[in-house]
């Protein structure tokens, strides 16, 4: 019983784990047709689709190559709307009088053109121009070859009415009609038909419904002028369902489809093409997104209706890090949330600790948190470092060349953070940056600061003080037109003038210059008024020369730099031989 039991269950997991809409059983075989357009693309493709998408029906398209650069538009609705895209040669000559390398040029020329519509690794049918094809040459064409029962030779008439007898008189189940888009007679004359048809119960179908419903497989090489019914017809092909779920604050999309089928998605809104995603199972998606589907047995020509789904479950707003004394405190705007997080590193998931009271942090600690709620997604996480120093930071973690400085410059008032507390590492410090954090590092105290003589530089500037001090200090001189260029950022040769300046005004005595700047890989890029500082900065150890022996002069110095510059500052200037000011 037991053994019964476990089969039965191993049995339903089964049934279970196939996402399948059940295929549709036809109770009826279909009359079908397949209606084909030669040598478009053209300006009267465009009415003709107008025509077919009002009606419903399906057609199949044997495009000349050298046309579809030129109306890409054109063969981007065609495949978009389901209908076939098929290959009718570069330029339409009698392929039996060509060489070998002129008709597999013909061919491969004109998929080429197609693939950057459709995609690469679209498969084709062919037709050959004037229906002239030989053995060899199909063999060399590499494609099934689609002749027609009906010739309309709406070329002959070109006239609507003599298309749509043609079509009328002579259709029956299975046919395959040739009819030519570059002629408006046969435009007209085919929907007028098209109407009539629909009234006696045919199917419109492109060429590779006509046969794959029949169950009648197409061969590379082989010729094909209709597929009369046979007592198969395996139905039309069901748009698949799209679902979505929410798994651990996530959002899933699961998409089913008929059995055998192949599904093609996007997740942007466009159409589904052959170099879409092919689906493989349940996948996860930012929300919101636009899911857009086809089931397929082939995406050129044997594919479902589109089925496009846009999922908007909102995503709970990233919580709020606060720490007060050590104390660390979480919140989040959006409600019903909860938040969640993580003090061991780990990155926090809906898994981790919901938050519910101010918890005290240890020194060191690497905060993580994430919010979500029943009817929210979980938010992008938020990080953070409260460090040895009790600062606290959402972009410098611990192991980091600059971690220990930059805590230091924080700590010691020299840096800050802004008010969000991202204290940029990466950013470049700019020369307003630089002189503040100098005039902060000097512990300038001065009753009135004198007015500056830049334009570009006002009282209510933050740098304001320090540049009236550096200024007044000879340690920064301005630009042409009285400015200053507070936000442009400070280059290494800037920065060791800078520097080796205040220093002087500091009266410290530097070591002799020697001529060491001209060791450096890259001296020549030392720009002459900077080389005697850039040896200042050398002997003293303030600044040194990448693994490559380079001084990079004209780089950008980055506030984790000028952190560490400034640290070592802080170490070297005591020793240094002279007297304060
Ligand atoms: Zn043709």
């Amino acid at each position: 019983m037991k053994r019964i039991l476990s089969l039965f269950l191993a049995a339903v997991l089964l049934l279970c784990s196939f996402a399948m809409i059940p295929s549709v059983q036809a109770t009826e075989n279909r009359k079908l047709i397949a209606i084909t357009f030669d040598d478009g693309p053209c300006a009267y493709t465009e009415r003709l689709l107008d025509g077919l998408q009002a009606r419903g029906v399906k057609a199949t398209f044997f495009m000349v190559g050298n046309r579809i650069e030129a109306n890409a538009d054109i063969v981007t609705r065609v495949y978009a709307e389901g209908h076939q895209v098929a290959n009718h040669t570069w330029s339409h000559p009698e392929l039996t009088t060509q060489t070998d390398d002129g008709v597999i040029s013909q061919v491969s020329q004109t998929q080429e053109a197609l693939d950057a519509i459709c995609g690469a690794g679209t498969t084709y049918l062919f037709r050959t121009p004037y229906g002239s094809t030989n053995a060899h040459t199909r063999s060399l064409v590499g494609m099934p070859l689609i002749q027609w029962d009906l010739d309309t030779r709406d070329w002959e008439s070109r006239d609507a009415t003599a298309v749509k007898d043609m079509i009328l008189n002579y259709t029956k189940d299975g046919a395959i009609i040739l009819l030519h888009d570059i002629h408006p007679t046969s435009v007209d004359g085919a929907l007028a038909a098209i109407d009539e048809l629909l009234t006696q119960g045919y199917e419109f179908v492109t060429v590779r419904e006509l046969f794959r419903r029949r169950g009648v497989a197409l061969t590379e090489g082989e010729l094909y002028y209709n597929c009369p019914p046979n007592g198969t017809d395996l139905g039309p092909i069901t748009a698949p369902v799209i679902t979505s779920t929410v798994t651990d604050g996530k959002l899933y999309i699961t998409i089913a489809a008929q059995e055998g089928a192949e599904i093609y998605y996007t997740t942007d809104g466009s159409c589904p093409n052959q170099e879409s995603h092919k689906y493989a199972g349940t996948f996860p998606v930012e929300s919101p997104c636009t899911i857009t589907a086809a089931a397929a047995y082939n995406m050129n020509g044997s594919r479902s209706d589109l089925v496009s789904q846009t999922f908007t479950t909102p995503t709970a707003d990233a919580p709020k890090i606060r720490i007060d004394d050590g104390v660390l405190s979480l919140s989040t705007t959006t409600v019903p949330a909860t938040v969640y997080y993580s003090l061991d590193g780990n990155s926090a998931t809906i898994h981790s600790q919901a938050y519910s009271e101010p918890v005290t942090l240890r020194a060191g600690a690497i905060i993580s948190a994430t919010a979500a709620g029943d009817e929210y997604l979980a938010s992008p996480v938020v990080n953070g470092y409260y460090t040895k120093r009790g600062n606290f930071f959402h972009d410098v973690f611990p192991g980091r060349w600059y971690t220990d400085a930059i805590d230091l410059a924080v700590s010691s008032g020299h840096m800050s953070s802004d008010s969000d507390s991202y204290f940029a590492p990466c950013a470049p410090v700019t020369r307003g940056e630089l002189v503040t954090m100098l005039y902060r590092y000097a512990q300038i105290q001065r009753e009135d600061v004198p007015a500056v003589p830049f334009t570009d530089v006002t009282e209510t500037d933050e740098c304001y003080a320090a540049v009236s001090w550096a200024y007044g200090a000879g340690i920064i001189s301005g630009y042409p037109g009285d400015l200053f260029l507070p936000e442009q950022p400070v280059t290494r040769q800037e920065m060791s003038k800078i520097i080796s300046t205040y220093l002087s005004r500091r009266s410290k005595i530097l070591p002799e210059r020697t001529g060491q700047s001209e060791q450096f890989t890259d001296a020549a890029l030392i720009s002459p008024w900077a080389a005697p500082y850039v040896e200042d900065m050398v002997a003293i150890g303030l600044f040194q020369g990448d693994d490559q022996g380079r001084y990079l002069p004209l780089c950008s110095v980055t506030r984790a730099q000028a952190a560490v510059i400034l640290i070592r500052l802080a170490e070297v200037e005591p020793s240094l031989p002279g007297a304060e000011l």
